[in-house]
């Protein structure tokens, strides 16, 4: 491939009404809902209520049957159950690492797979989701940009990733219950497989359906996308879903950019940083993520630190080093521990939060960039990751 050859977003969204089958309802708005509910013969009237009534038992109670919706008349469960379906992705294999980190393989429309990675921690538990099957993008210490099949998700098939984990954790109210607070699954990160802003309204739709307070109700808080770079809908992220923000920064200088997260020729470092500036303004959240993988040799030398602190210079940041975790035929080498800590002394001397992020789950391959379906055949060459990489 060109180095130079232009980004393109060649992706396909399956449309999410089948032809033939019935329309799911997960994955709507509630005003697509609503529309949906009325082209099923709901009275206008009735159906702003209906779809409070249906949101709850789907989103809050995690019912997958219309049948158990009693506060519904049996005639209109039973209309609801002829016309819609309440779909989720398919979980085909749970692995459960030494640490207790939990990665799912699930099957979505077409055959895809996709992985979902649940990580506890003590004050917390994070489920990391995927954007899109694949990634169009071509960073060249990530797994999953090897592969070369890519697919948006829908918006339903992003929920259902955190639906599928709250079954699986038991994590539904029950009735009658005292309500918990301390959640097995509280917070999310849109950093599994894909670049959720080459997917921005099937993301936004579905962090909006998990940030419901009549449902899910997580906190926009304690949602992080992690986005390479994708300048253009950084603003709209803060506007449109204002979660937090993870930028997978990695290098200091263009020339090393261009070479390990390839969106850099598109909108470079100076461009990037406009738009991380006006981010917290917007979004109104406290500070963003500074993702900077730790590649020997590569970005990890003194200097690198003092860039980095200078080119960040205003902006509320915390910079988390990820130790790189290798995968088979990898072009680079993870950087000693010392080499990281060294780098994370001058980055939080200067003020900083510069937590090294511990990798989780690698047993089960399921810690960062490790994501990759392990049935998905159309693998790129050994020979062609290194010559993307600039090697
Ligand atoms: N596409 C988005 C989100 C998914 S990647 C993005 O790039 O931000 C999630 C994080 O894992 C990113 O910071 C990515 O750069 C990092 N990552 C990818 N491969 C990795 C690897 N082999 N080791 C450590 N981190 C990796
Ligand atoms: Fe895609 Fe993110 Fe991997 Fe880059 S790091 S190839 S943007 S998933």
């Amino acid at each position: 491939m060109d180095a130079k050859a232009p980004i393109t977003q060649d992706v396909l969204t399956i449309p999410r009404k089948l032809p033939d089958g019935p329309q799911n309802l997960i994955g709507l708005s509630r005003d697509q809902m609503r529309d949906a509910l009325i082209s099923a013969g709901t009275k206008e009237k009735q159906a702003k209520m209906r779809v409070g009534q249906i949101w709850q038992w789907i989103y809050h109670w995690g019912v997958r049957d219309f049948g158990e919706m009693t506060n519904l008349s049996k005639d209109y469960r039973a209309m609801l159950a002829e016309t819609f379906v309440i779909e989720l992705p398919e979980v085909v294999t749970r692995q459960v690492s030494d640490d207790g980190t939990r990665k799912y393989l699930v099957r979505i429309a077409g055959g895809h797979e996709v992985e979902v990675v649940y990580i506890p921690e003590t004050d917390r538990g994070t489920l990391c989701i995927s954007s899109q099957v694949g990634c169009t993008l071509t960073c060249s210490f990530c797994h999953t940009g090897t592969q070369k099949l890519v697919r948006n998700l829908t918006a339903a098939e992003i929920v259902g990733q955190v639906m599928v984990a709250r079954d699986d954790l038991g994590e539904w109210p029950v009735p009658g219950a005292p309500k918990d607070e301390t959640r097995l699954l509280s917070n999310i990160v849109l950093m599994g497989m894909g670049e959720p802003l080459y997917n921005f309204e099937n993301v936004r739709e579905a962090m909006k359906i998990a940030m419901d307070p009549e449902g899910i109700s997580l906190s926009r808080r304690r949602i992080t996308l992690s986005t390479s770079g994708v300048v253009p809908e950084i603003a709209r992220t803060a506007q449109e879903i204002g979660c937090q923000l993870a930028i997978s920064f990695h290098a200091t200088t263009d020339d090393v950019r261009d070479r390990l997260v390839p969106i850099n020729k598109r909108w470079p470092l100076a461009d990037l940083l406009d738009a991380l500036r006006e981010y917290p303004k917007v979004s109104n959240s406290e500070r963003i993520t500074f993702e900077y993988v730790m590649l020997d040799g590569v970005n990890d030398s003194d200097a690198d630190a003092h860039r980095l602190i200078k080119l960040i210079e205003g902006i509320p940041a915390k910079i988390n080093l990820i130790p790189f975790n290798e995968w088979p035929g990898a072009p680079y080498k993870r950087s000693s521990n010392n080499r990281i800590r060294k780098f994370a002394d001058i980055i939080y001397q200067a003020g900083y939060a510069s937590p090294i992020r511990k990798p989780r789950g690698e047993d089960i391959m399921a810690a960062c960039g490790q994501l990759k379906s392990a049935t998905e055949r159309q693998r790129k060459s050994k020979a062609q990751i290194a010559q993307e990489a600039g090697l």
